[in-house]
């Protein structure tokens, strides 16, 4: 059998070349890394969650009109995704202070926020992924102002639908992170949401006990992950709850 061209290796997933031009292979895999890797682990199962529950938030994506890299899934731990070019920003929103945020300005974990908030954070693993404003995006070209504009309102309706539906399955969506790519179209450019949306880049808090159901749990070493994420996609009716089979699936995509 022919070997597929890697493309890229990262700290989560791996991305072959795919069946056609402008397509890749996302594989998702069990490594959790935390702290600019400097936390690792491998937590069997992960990735197959992950690639389940990228797959059903990006369609519901898809399907109200939010673009996404999101083909279709081909198995238990890879995706069919459009090639984009990554913008090489990670783009933050928050409904209530957490993490980072939290640290920063003192405000103490759980305190709802007026708004959301949208940050931009620069990749860089060497430098720790900084917070940067849009003057610095705009000076040094990593997008432009229509971009800019493009990549907020991107991340306020991934917001509007992401807190939707976990608000269905009583979980409260604190904040989250996502990756826009470009495509291009002829003349013309898109940005469609990219890379994953998993409980790796949300945090999600169950809105009766406070339990945290996201990565938090492995950072904090708060009990196990895959747990978490089980319940996570098992709630939003992806997965059958630990096995058993699936009664009332609260959503099904
Ligand atoms: N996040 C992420 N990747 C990163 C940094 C943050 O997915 O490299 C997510 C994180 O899971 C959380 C949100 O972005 O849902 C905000 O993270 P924060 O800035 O509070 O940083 P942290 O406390 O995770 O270091």
């Amino acid at each position: 059998m022919a070997r597929r061209t890697k493309v890229y290796e990262g700290k989560a997933k791996v991305l072959y070349e795919g069946p056609e031009p402008g397509t890749l292979v996302q594989y998702f895999k069990d490594e959790a890394t935390a702290f600019n890797a400097e936390k690792r682990s491998v937590i069997d199962g992960k990735g197959v969650l992950n690639n389940r529950l990228s797959e059903f938030f990006m369609s519901g994506l898809n399907a109200i009109g939010v673009p996404t890299h999101f083909i279709r899934r081909i198995n238990m731990r890879e995706q069919l995704i459009r090639a984009v070019e990554i913008i090489p920003l990670e783009v933050v929103v928050r409904n209530v202070a957490a993490g980072s945020l939290s640290k920063r300005l003192g405000i103490e974990e759980g305190t709802p926020l007026p708004r959301p908030i949208v940050e931009f954070y620069y990749k860089d693993d060497a430098l720790g992924d900084p917070l940067v404003t849009e003057e610095h995006i705009i000076a040094f070209g990593w997008a432009s102002q229509q971009d800019l504009d493009d990549m907020v309102q991107l991340a306020l309706r991934v917001n509007d639908f992401l807190s939707g539906v976990m608000l269905g399955v009583g979980i409260k969506l604190v904040d989250f992170k996502i990756e826009i790519g470009r495509i291009w179209e002829g003349d013309f450019q898109r940005l469609i949401v990219a890379d994953e949306i998993s409980p790796d880049s949300c945090r999600l808090w169950d809105m009766r006990t406070g339990q945290k159901l996201d990565k938090d749990v492995f950072r904090r070493d708060l009990g196990n992950l895959a747990e978490a994420y089980t319940e996570v996609a098992a709630r939003l009716g992806v997965l059958p709850s630990n096995g058993k089979a699936m009664t009332k699936p609260t959503l099904v995509n």
